[in-house]
């Protein structure tokens, strides 16, 4: 019988540092899983230090060593994709390169797989070491994503899963450029199940997501999986309306009653700032998804590769 292939799936940016650690522990869960074939699917995405020449290296060490170099850093969203493109396996387990991801629950998603599940998703027991700022800011912005959206995108589930071929054939066909890979997962649907794992420290190296590029993710992830917040720059133009409506009254009754004996300045003032203050936002909102018809009107490719050598590449 036909082993099953499992291509592992791991973008790299400047991991220098931790691609050997990385290769080590990898080579030892292929070692002791034989039952399957294995695929090391290693995707460059533009590194400035020494990365791709250590995937060089391990690629001519050892065949299962594939890899994608991008010609420059497009994102580990877009990366992913090329990874879909050019993985062989029947599943595919997607990881980082840092080693964050425990790679003692792949033999527990493989099981699950076995089992007849699709996708494997790995669960954090816990955030890892994390600053109390960027904890809620990520709990509130999945508050805000699941009730914008209207499917589950779940909270404490990062990119370390395990999906079946057919998963990946389907978010293949989802070729946006501005891309948000955890609500795809959920927007394709299949057998879903998890496994639980304690997130580890990065072996090496620093974390590439800054504020501002979390920021950034947590904006696309509510943009471009629904339209909901241009319903609610509407209800709080509404809102503000009847509110208008009502100080309107109020104050023409009470200058019919008592007359107006000082210009209300203030009010006037306070009224104009606040108005124009939601129209900024309401404006806002609508820019962001003009931004992003705008983007993919272009439909420009996700990813441009320099140089890759795959199981697809040789089958040609
Ligand atoms: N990554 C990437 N391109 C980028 C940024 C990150 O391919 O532009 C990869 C990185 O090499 C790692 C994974 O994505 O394998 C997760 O990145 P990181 O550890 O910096 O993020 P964090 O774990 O802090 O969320
Ligand atoms: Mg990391």
């Amino acid at each position: 019988m036909n082993k099953k292939l499992v291509s592992l799936v791991i973008p790299c940016y400047n991991e220098e540092a931790s691609l050997s650690a990385l290769y080590g522990v990898l080579k030892e869960l292929t070692e002791q899983h034989q039952q399957y074939e294995w695929e090391i699917l290693l995707i460059n995405d533009g590194s400035s230090d020494k990365t791709m020449e250590l995937i060089h290296q391990l690629h001519q060490e050892d065949p299962r060593v594939s890899f994608i170099d991008l010609s420059r850093n497009f994102g580990k969203e877009n990366a992913l994709l090329a990874g879909f493109d050019y993985a062989s396996g029947d599943c595919i387990i997607i990881m980082d390169a840092d080693l964050q991801h425990p790679v003692s629950a792949i033999p527990k998603m493989l099981e699950k797989w076995e089992e007849g599940f699709d996708d494997v998703y790995g669960k954090r027991l816990s955030r890892g070491k994390e600053s109390w700022i960027r904890r809620n800011c990520s709990l509130l912005f999945y508050k805000l994503l699941q009730k914008s959206a209207r499917y589950d995108i779940l909270p404490n589930v990062g990119d370390f899963r395990l999906l079946d071929r057919k998963c990946i054939d389907e978010l293949k066909r989802l070729r946006e450029s501005e891309r948000y890979t955890k609500g795809m997962y959920a927007w394709i649907g299949f057998n879903k199940t998890y496994v639980e794992f304690e997130t580890q420290p990065r072996i090496a190296g620093e974390s590439h997501m800054s504020y501002r590029s979390l920021m950034h993710l947590a904006v696309d992830g509510i943009t471009s999986f629904s339209v909901a917040p241009l319903k609610w720059a509407a209800y709080l133009g509404i809102l503000v309306s009847i509110l208008a409506f009502i100080f309107m009254t109020y104050t023409l009754i009470h200058t019919w009653l008592y007359g107006d004996p000082v210009a209300g300045y203030p009010t006037l003032m306070t009224t104009i700032l606040f108005l124009s203050g939601v129209q900024l936002i309401a404006l806002g909102v609508m820019g962001e998804y003009l931004g992003k018809i705008f983007i993919e009107s272009k439909n420009r490719p996700v990813y441009v590769i320099k140089e890759a050598f795959t199981k697809k590449h040789s089958q040609k």
